[in-house]
C-alpha cells in the first residue's frame, strides 16, 4: 500500500468512528478527497484504493486533472467536486467539466453555471457556501441571505440544490470547532423543511476538524492533506 492509501484508510476509520460516537450510520458520510496541488498520480493512488469523489480548487488545475483521468475504465469513474472560489469569468469550464459545486455565494454565479451547463451532462450538483463565522472569512453568503440564494439556486433549470458548504474560521479548541458547525446544522435543518430531502448534504469538515463536523451532522467531509500529505504551494 502506499503512503496515500495508508492514510486514506486512516481517514476512513476515523470517519467510521467519528459516526459511532455520533450515534449516526457509518455510511451518512462522504470522503470527498481534496486533491488540490497533487499530479494525477495521487489521485490514481487514491482511486486505486476505492475513493470515488475529488475536491479541486483552482479552476485550470483541476480541468487539466480531469482531463488526464478521463476514460480509464470504470475502475477510475471519479467524481469531481469544485470547491474553491469563483471569478463569473471562470464559470464556463466548471460547468462543463465538473459534477458537484460547493461554493455558489452569489445569485449572478448560478445563473451563469446553469447557463453554461452542457445539456448531456445533467444538472450540476450545488451547495451554497455560507459565511459562518462573520466577519473572520471573505467567503460564503452571509445566513441571512442564504435562504433567498438558496431559492435562486433552486429556480435554476440546470442546476440541482443539494445543500450548503462552510469553512469556519480554523480553531485549535474542540468546543469552538464546534460552535460554528452546530450553527450550520441549525440553519441546514431550517432549509431542509423548505427545501425537501433533496435538500440532504451539509459539507463541512476539514482534516484539523472533521470529527467535530461529523458530530454535529456533516454528511460529506472535504479532506486534504490528512490523505494526500502538506501541500507545498497554495493554500
Ligand atoms: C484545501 C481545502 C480543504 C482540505 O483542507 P485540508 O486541511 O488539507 O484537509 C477542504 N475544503 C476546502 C474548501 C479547501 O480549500
Amino acid at each position: 500500500m502506499s503512503g496515500i492509501q495508508e492514510r486514506l484508510q486512516a481517514v476512513e476509520n476515523a470517519i467510521v468512528a467519528a459516526c459511532a460516537e455520533a450515534r449516526r450510520p457509518a455510511g451518512g458520510v462522504k470522503l470527498l478527497a481534496v486533491s488540490k496541488t497533487f499530479g494525477p498520480d495521487a489521485v490514481l493512488a487514491a482511486a486505486e484504493a476505492g475513493q470515488r469523489a475529488f475536491g479541486e480548487n483552482y479552476v485550470q488545475e483541476g480541468v487539466d486533472k480531469i482531463a488526464a483521468l478521463k476514460d480509464r475504465g470504470p475502475q477510475f469513474a471519479l467524481e469531481w467536486h469544485f470547491i474553491g472560489p469563483i471569478q463569473s469569468n471562470k464559470t464556463r469550464p466548471i460547468a462543463e467539466h465538473f459534477d458537484w459545486v460547493h461554493t455558489v455565494e452569489r445569485e449572478k454565479i448560478a445563473v451563469r453555471l446553469s447557463e453554461q451547463r452542457p445539456a448531456a451532462l445533467g444538472p450540476l450538483n450545488v451547495c451554497v457556501q455560507v459565511n459562518i463565522s462573520g466577519e473572520a472569512s471573505k467567503s460564503g453568503a452571509a445566513p441571512e441571505e442564504v435562504e433567498a440564494l438558496a431559492e435562486a439556486v433552486a429556480r435554476q433549470p440546470n442546476l440541482r440544490l443539494r445543500g450548503l458548504m462552510a469553512i469556519p474560521e480554523p480553531a485549535d479548541d474542540f468546543a469552538l470547532q464546534r460552535a460554528p458547525f452546530a450553527a450550520m446544522r441549525e440553519l441546514f435543518e431550517r432549509l431542509r423543511e423548505k427545501f425537501g430531502p433533496g435538500f440532504d448534504t451539509l459539507s463541512m469538515g476539514m482534516s484539523a476538524d472533521m470529527r467535530a463536523a461529523v458530530l454535529e451532522g456533516a454528511t460529506i467531509v472535504r479532506v486534504g492533506s490528512a490523505i494526500f500529505g502538506a501541500r507545498t504551494y497554495h493554500k
